[in-house]
C-alpha cells in the first residue's frame, strides 16, 4: 500500500482510542469536567453498561453559547494556555481531548447554560460533527448525553466485557470521585436503579459509608496529618486489618485530588501494613496526597490516570509513614499473651498457660482490634526489673515498659518537634573532633550535609575526606555521635526520608540502654514524658514500648 495521510475522521477515532477505552472512561472524563466546572451536584445515569446511554448532569459553570462548538474541537481547553501552566495546574482536565474523543466514537447531545446567562444552548453531534444547535432553557450547569458508544467501531465493542463488568467499572469511577470530593453530592443510577448517592456535606466518613458501607466505615481511622517538615501532605483514612480484601481495589490514591493508579504508592501502603495482614490480603485505604503542583507531572498518560513525582522517595516515605502511624495509633497495647507468642520459648513439655499460643494479631482479621486512643493511662511506677524494664501499675493492671524503646520514642518526638520549630538544641564539643569518611560515604554526606546541619550537627569539610565536628544535637547526650553518622551514611538506600532516619538514629543512640539501672525519679520522669508523646505505644522503629497485663488476665491466670 502506498503511504498516505489518514483522513480526519480515522485520525479522530484512533486518537479517541487512547482516551475512551470503555464506557467508564467516558464517565470519568465527564465527571472530571463537571468537577472542574465547580459543580456541587453531579448525577450520572447509565444504561446498558454505558453503551446505550451515559448522561452526566452537573450544576457547574456551564459553557457560553458562543463556545459550545469550540469545546468539541480537539485540543480546545479553557484550563491552560501555556505549557508552564502545568506547573501550577489546579484542574483535572488540561488536554482538551475528552469531548472531541467522545464525540468521535458516539452520538452526543449537550444542554448547557453558563452561570449568569439568561438562556442555555442545545447542541447535538454525530461522528464528531455538529448536527443541530439551538437555544434551550435550563438552569446553570451542563448535561451531556452520550449514546451508542462505539457503535461505529466494532473492534472496540468486541473488547468490552459483560454489561455487569462495565457497570462495575463505572460504579468504581463514580465511587472514587465520591471519596475524593466529599463536598460534592454524587448520584449514580444504573438502569434506573440508584447505585450510589452521597450527601456532599464534606465529610469523608459519609462518603466511606456510602461507598463501602457501615461495617467498613466503622473500621476506618483517620490519618492525622503529621505536621512535620515534608511538603508532601498525606490525609485520608486507613482501614483496620480486619476489613482486608482479596484485591487491591480498596486502595485509592488521590494526588492533588486527582484519582490515580500508582504501583509505587500501593507498595508504600502495603509496606505500612507489613506484619498486620495475611499474605494475599489487601487493605482498604483512602489516601489523599497533596504535593506542590510543580513536583508532580500529570501529563504522562492520555487518560491522566498516572502521574510521575519529581521526588519519588519523599512521597513513598510520606505515605508509608502516615499509614503506619495511623495504624499504630489505633492498635491496642499488645497484651502479654500476644507479645509472648512472638518470643515463644522453646516448647519443652507444657508451656505455662500465660505463654499459650495465641494467634498473633495478624492472623485474627475477624476479630477487629479495639480502637484505643493513642494515649496512655496515668501510670504509677512500681520499680525496675532486670535493669531494663519499668514495672508500672495503671487503672487496668500491670504495664511493663521497655526503658530503651520508651526513651527512643521520647527523644524522637523531641527531635521532630525541635526540627519543626527550627529550634534544634545543640551542644558544643570542648575540642572539635575529626570524622573521616570513605568516598562513598563522602558522596552521601555531601548531598545530605544541609539536613545534618539542620538537625544540629556542626560539620565542616576539613579536606581529604575529613570533616571537623564542632557540635551535635543535645538529645544525643553522651551517646556515640560518630555511630550516628556512620549509621545514617551507611544505609543510604533511596527510599527513605533522610531527616527521619537521622532522627531515629539520634533517638536510638541518645536513649538509655537496657541494663542501665534507673532511679525512681528517672523512671517516673520517663513514664511522664512517654505519656506526652505522639504514639506512646511504639518506638520509632515500630516496636512496642510497653506491654500490658490486664487485671482480668491476672485474675484469670490465678483462677480467681
Ligand atoms: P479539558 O477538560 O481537558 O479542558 P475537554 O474536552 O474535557 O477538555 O473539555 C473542553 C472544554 O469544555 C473544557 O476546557 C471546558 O471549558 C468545557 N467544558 C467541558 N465540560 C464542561 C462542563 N461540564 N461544565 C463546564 N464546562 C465544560
Ligand atoms: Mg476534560
Amino acid at each position: 500500500m502506498p503511504i498516505r495521510i489518514l483522513d480526519k475522521k480515522v485520525v479522530a477515532q484512533i486518537a479517541a482510542g487512547e482516551v475512551v477505552e470503555r464506557p467508564a472512561s467516558v464517565v470519568k472524563e465527564l465527571m472530571e469536567n463537571a468537577l472542574d466546572a465547580g459543580s456541587t451536584q453531579i448525577a450520572v445515569e447509565v444504561r446498558g453498561g454505558g453503551i446505550s446511554l451515559i448522561r452526566v448532569t452537573d450544576n457547574g459553570d456551564g459553557i457560553a453559547s458562543t463556545e459550545v462548538e469550540l469545546a468539541f474541537e480537539r485540543y480546545a481547553t479553557s484550563k491552560i494556555s501555556h505549557i508552564d501552566d502545568l506547573q501550577s495546574l489546579r484542574s483535572l482536565g488540561f488536554r482538551g481531548e475528552a469531548l472531541p474523543s467522545i464525540a468521535a466514537v458516539a452520538e452526543v447531545e449537550m444542554v448547557t447554560c453558563a452561570a449568569g446567562s439568561t438562556e442555555g444552548t442545545y447542541v447535538s453531534l454525530e461522528g464528531g460533527v455538529v448536527t443541530n444547535k439551538k437555544a434551550h432553557a435550563r438552569p446553570p450547569g451542563t448535561t451531556i448525553t452520550v449514546r451508542n458508544l462505539f457503535r461505529k467501531i466494532p473492534a472496540r465493542l468486541k473488547f468490552l466485557k459483560s454489561t455487569a463488568t462495565e457497570n462495575s467499572h463505572i460504579a468504581n469511577v463514580v465511587s472514587q470521585y465520591a471519596l475524593a470530593y466529599p463536598e460534592v453530592a454524587f448520584r449514580l443510577d444504573i438502569d434506573g436503579r440508584e447505585a450510589l448517592s452521597t450527601a456532599g456535606k464534606g465529610s469523608l466518613m459519609d462518603s466511606v459509608v456510602a461507598v463501602y458501607g457501615l461495617e467498613v466505615a466503622r473500621n476506618m481511622v483517620e490519618i492525622k496529618d503529621a505536621a512535620d517538615w515534608s511538603p508532601v501532605r498525606v490525609t485520608g483514612m486507613v482501614g483496620a486489618p480486619a476489613i482486608s480484601r482479596a484485591g487491591r481495589d480498596g486502595i485509592s490514591f488521590f494526588i492533588n485530588r486527582r484519582w490515580v493508579n500508582s504501583r509505587l504508592l500501593v507498595w508504600a501502603v502495603e509496606e505500612a501494613y507489613h506484619g498486620l495482614l495475611m499474605t494475599g490480603k489487601h487493605p482498604v485505604d483512602i489516601i489523599n496526597i497533596d504535593v506542590p503542583a510543580g513536583e508532580v507531572d500529570v501529563n504522562i498518560h492520555p487518560a491522566k490516570s498516572e502521574v510521575k513525582f519529581q521526588n519519588e522517595p519523599r512521597v513513598f516515605v510520606a505515605v508509608q509513614k502516615a499509614v503506619r502511624q495511623a495504624l499504630v495509633a489505633q492498635m491496642p497495647v499488645p497484651a502479654i499473651a500476644e507479645v509472648a507468642t512472638a518470643y515463644r520459648p522453646p516448647s519443652t513439655g507444657h508451656p505455662p498457660s500465660l505463654w499459650k499460643a495465641m494467634p498473633p494479631l495478624a492472623n485474627t482479621p475477624t476479630h477487629p482490634a479495639p480502637t484505643l486512643a493513642a494515649t496512655l493511662p496515668a501510670l504509677r511506677v512500681i520499680g525496675q526489673a532486670m535493669a531494663s524494664y519499668i514495672v508500672a501499675e495503671g487503672p487496668d493492671g500491670l504495664y511493663l515498659i521497655d526503658q530503651h524503646a520508651a526513651h527512643e520514642r521520647i527523644l524522637f518526638d523531641q527531635v521532630r518537634a525541635q526540627r519543626g520549630q527550627r529550634a534544634i538544641e545543640v551542644q558544643g564539643l570542648l575540642e572539635p573532633a575529626t570524622f573521616e569518611v570513605n568516598p562513598r560515604e563522602e558522596e552521601v554526606l555531601k548531598s545530605h550535609l544541609a539536613e545534618l546541619v539542620d538537625l544540629g550537627f556542626a560539620l565542616e569539610p576539613f579536606g581529604n575526606r575529613t570533616y571537623l565536628v564542632r557540635a551535635m544535637p543535645v538529645v544525643l547526650g553522651k551517646g556515640d555521635w560518630s555511630g550516628v553518622l556512620r549509621e545514617v551514611l551507611d544505609g543510604a538506600e533511596a527510599r527513605t526520608d533522610w531527616s527521619e532516619r537521622v532522627a531515629i538514629s539520634l533517638a536510638c543512640h541518645g536513649a538509655v540502654r537496657a541494663g542501665q539501672s534507673l532511679s525512681d525519679d528517672e523512671m517516673r520522669e520517663l513514664v511522664l514524658q512517654l505519656e506526652k508523646t505522639s504514639s506512646p505505644h511504639t518506638c520509632p522503629h515500630g516496636r512496642p514500648t510497653l506491654i500490658h497485663l490486664s487485671a482480668g488476665q491476672l485474675s484469670k491466670e490465678f483462677g480467681r
